[in-house]
């Protein structure tokens, strides 16, 4: 019993990750882009949209920003900020750490969400597991842009 606490408190927290979790995790320390970033990026600019990232400045530093409509665009990665779906698995160890860095992940994301609104932006929020799987992802983010060309001031 007492041993294997300790090889428990010996080990890192990052040990009770998943590969595609930690890496992640990794991403975001280095400030380097996710994969489902990467894939909502290329598939709006492939229906034509042009857009800013990681504008700096704004709450929460938005993935994706369209400045002249006023829309921020988060990709959440689902473990890290606790989406709800089977992608929001619980680690298994320190789980007094991770209940901790989650809830402040998630009051962050409210907090930023919010302030934006307030700012007058429009949020959305595009889910990993949505970027992986769901079809009408590009088609409700398209809907909530509105066409990929603005009609020039006249
Ligand atoms: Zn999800």
């Amino acid at each position: 019993m007492v041993g294997s606490s300790f090889r428990m408190r010996r080990r890192s927290m990052t040990d009770t990750l998943t590969p595609a979790q930690r890496s992640a995790l990794m991403s975001r320390i280095r400030g380097v882009d996710t994969k489902p970033e990467l894939a909502v990026r290329r598939g709006l600019h492939a229906r034509g949209y042009r857009y800013r990232t990681h504008l700096r400045g704004l709450p929460g530093r938005p993935d994706v920003v369209f400045t002249k409509r006023r829309i921020a665009v988060f990709v959440h990665g689902c473990f890290w900020h606790r989406h709800g779906c089977p992608k929001t698995s619980d680690p298994k160890s320190r789980i007094e750490y991770w209940q901790t860095k989650f809830e402040s992940n998630v009051e962050r994301d409210r907090r930023n969400q919010e302030q934006l609104v307030r700012d007058g932006w429009r949020v959305f929020v595009a889910w990993e597991c949505e970027v992986e799987k769901d079809e009408t992802l590009f088609a409700r983010l398209a809907d909530f842009l509105g066409p990929p060309r603005l009609p020039e001031p006249a």
